[in-house]
């Protein structure tokens, strides 16, 4: 007799929803997500969807019907409750659109809390769509099986960054200038909540880097001897902090 086969299956596809969930509280899927399940993934009547709602987590829901327009799912069982995310906010400086959106896909794997893009002086973006941006984080979410998504803030100048930062929290400044400890020892000196400041491709200014360094909860540190791409600093030093202080370290 063969073993019953999991369920739901590893392959089932992953969805966020609005709302939480609850067993038996069905949920109707329109739009983009029910093109996705029913002409895409071609789910069926009975077939296991995993539907996360970034609240209570994540769930094996059942295909209670699946048409064009709307996916019909019932949400049967709770398989993990949302994660711990580490209170960790990137706060890059925005990059032309390719870029950024490399930050905020790999930010959201690498189990960043929140992302505050930050407009300083050598900026080249200016603004940002936050709807584009919430598509990519929740579809980075959905890919790495997070059960969490990073909350993503409209972009702040620097001041105002810093005017606003949480008083119990350090704010790393990614300095390329130097001149700093290095955030391979750094990090691991100072608990969450933590912050990290990563500056635009040109770099901060004079008056920001006085700025910055001027601020007693800004801590600056270096990346190492190399001047990194801002997006290579940004996914590099959230990883070193993940690592130190994060939720990489083994799961008890
Ligand atoms: N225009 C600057 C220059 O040529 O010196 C380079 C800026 S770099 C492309 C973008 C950002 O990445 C910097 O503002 C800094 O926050 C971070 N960064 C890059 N390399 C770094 C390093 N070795 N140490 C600390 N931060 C670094």
């Amino acid at each position: 007799m063969g073993a019953t086969p999991a369920w739901p299956p590893r392959s089932a596809p992953r969805l966020f929803v609005d709302c939480p969930l609850a067993a038996g509280d069905q949920r109707v899927l329109d739009g983009p997500q029910a093109h996705y399940l029913s002409r895409v993934m071609r789910v069926g009547e009975g077939d296991a969807v995993i539907l996360c709602d970034d609240a209570t987590g994540e769930w094996a829901a059942r295909v209670i019907s699946a048409g064009k327009r709307e996916v019909v799912l019932d949400p049967v069982e709770l398989l993990r409750t949302r994660e711990d995310v580490p209170d960790f906010t990137l706060c890059p400086a925005l990059l032309k659109k390719p870029r950024f959106d490399q930050v905020l896909e790999k930010a959201t794997e690498l189990g960043v809390a929140k992302i505050r893009p930050v407009v300083t002086r050598r900026c080249v973006a200016d603004s940002l769509n936050m709807e584009r941006a919430r598509s990519v984080v929740t579809e980075a979410a959905e890919q790495c099986a997070r059960t969490a998504l990073p909350k993503i803030f409209a972009p702040v100048s620097l001041s105002h960054l810093i005017r606003d930062w949480p008083e119990d929290a350090v704010l790393w400044f990614a300095d390329e200038m130097g001149d700093a400890p290095s955030a391979a020892t750094a990090f691991a000196e100072r608990l969450p909540p933590a912050g990290l400041l990563i500056g635009p491709e040109g770099g901060f200014d004079d008056a920001e880097r006085e700025e910055v360094r001027g601020f007693l909860q800004a801590r600056p540190v270096t990346l190492g001897p190399r001047i990194l791409r801002a997006e290579t600093a940004a996914i590099a030093a959230t990883a070193l902090w993940m690592g130190a202080m994060g939720d990489w370290a083994a799961q008890s």
